[in-house]
């Protein structure tokens, strides 16, 4: 048994060295991404359940490297949350999917931009200095930053005061990935949220499983009696579009409608089937 133990570690400590390279290797390259401009903004239509029209989009960033292949944000998103590099990439997130909304808008767009926030943004200043730095550009109302619980958990007093000044000029506030964590009522009852949006893992296989259909169900109802919308993401099928319609979900985002495309894309979609 000893033998095997040691074996055992021994691969153990050879994965782990491994991540730490390429946590290092990533690390390193993230410094310059914003400089030698490897990053992207992908748009996911978010769909009116009402009407299927394209209600807004979700910003998605992608990091391209040269050999034509992304990273994922999932990989790059929480290695930027161990410096303040983090603060740098939502501040360049935010500048650029303000510049598209005004592309957009030539073409008719009238719908709503999700920018996603990691948990340190909320930590401190930095997300208010760099909203001041190009207020003259942004209509507030037409941002709603997506959030999650545990970016809210870890100093929730700061994280309140941000979100506060922030609904105060305008800008809204939606609860991502919701069901996942383990405090969401207590946010919910004392946070300026007006959205929620259930997580994919409760909606992707919610036709075939029932257990998931009735959280689903309890969470829009949740949302409606605290006047908040809901966002159903992770919508994969036709029966499950059915199934929330019924529920009154308001907004649907998933594969079924499109996956996450490039500004010119989400445009051609656009095109396709115009805003409500
Ligand atoms: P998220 O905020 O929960 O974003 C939704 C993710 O679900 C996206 O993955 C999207 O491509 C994926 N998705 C959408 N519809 C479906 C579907 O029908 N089925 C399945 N299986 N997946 C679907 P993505 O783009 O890889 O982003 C992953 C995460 O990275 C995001 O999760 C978000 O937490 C983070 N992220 C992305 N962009 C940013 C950003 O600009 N800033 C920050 N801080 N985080 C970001
Ligand atoms: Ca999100
Ligand atoms: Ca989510």
């Amino acid at each position: 048994a000893a033998k095997s133990r040691k074996r055992h570690w021994k691969i153990y400590s050879e994965d782990l060295n491994k991540n730490a390279l390429e946590h290092l290797a990533i690390a390193n390259k993230l410094q310059n991404a914003i400089d030698k401009q490897q990053f992207q903004l992908f748009y996911q239509p978010i769909i009116k359940a009402s009407n299927n029209s394209i209600h807004g989009a979700e910003v998605l960033l992608r990091w391209k490297q040269a050999d034509g292949s992304y990273i994922p944000p999932d990989t790059f998103i929480p290695i930027a949350e161990q410096s303040t590099l983090i603060h740098d990439i939502t501040c360049w997130v935010i500048k650029q999917a303000i510049e598209d909304l005004a592309i957009l808008d030539k073409q008719g767009f009238t719908g709503c931009l999700h920018i996603n926030l990691s948990a340190k943004d909320l930590h401190n200043n930095m997300l208010l200095t760099c909203l001041d730095k190009i207020a003259a550009k942004v209509t507030p109302q037409r941002i709603i930053f997506e959030v999650t619980e545990s970016a809210m958990m870890t100093d929730i007093k700061q994280a309140t005061k941000v979100m506060v000044e922030l609904v105060n000029s305008g800008f809204a506030f939606s609860l991502d990935d919701f069901g996942t964590g383990f405090s969401s009522f207590p946010l919910l009852r004392d946070l300026p949220i007006e959205q929620i949006k259930i997580d994919r893992s409760f909606v992707i296989n919610m036709a075939s499983h029932e257990a998931n259909q009735s959280i689903v169900r309890s969470i829009i109802f949740l949302a409606k009696s605290l006047n908040c919308t809901v966002v159903a993401e992770g919508v994969e099928d036709n029966t499950s579009i059915g199934l929330l319609q019924v529920m009154g979900c308001h907004y649907l985002q998933g594969y079924f409608f499109s996956r996450p495309v490039s500004l010119e894309q989400y445009q051609q979609l656009l095109d396709a089937l115009p805003p409500a």
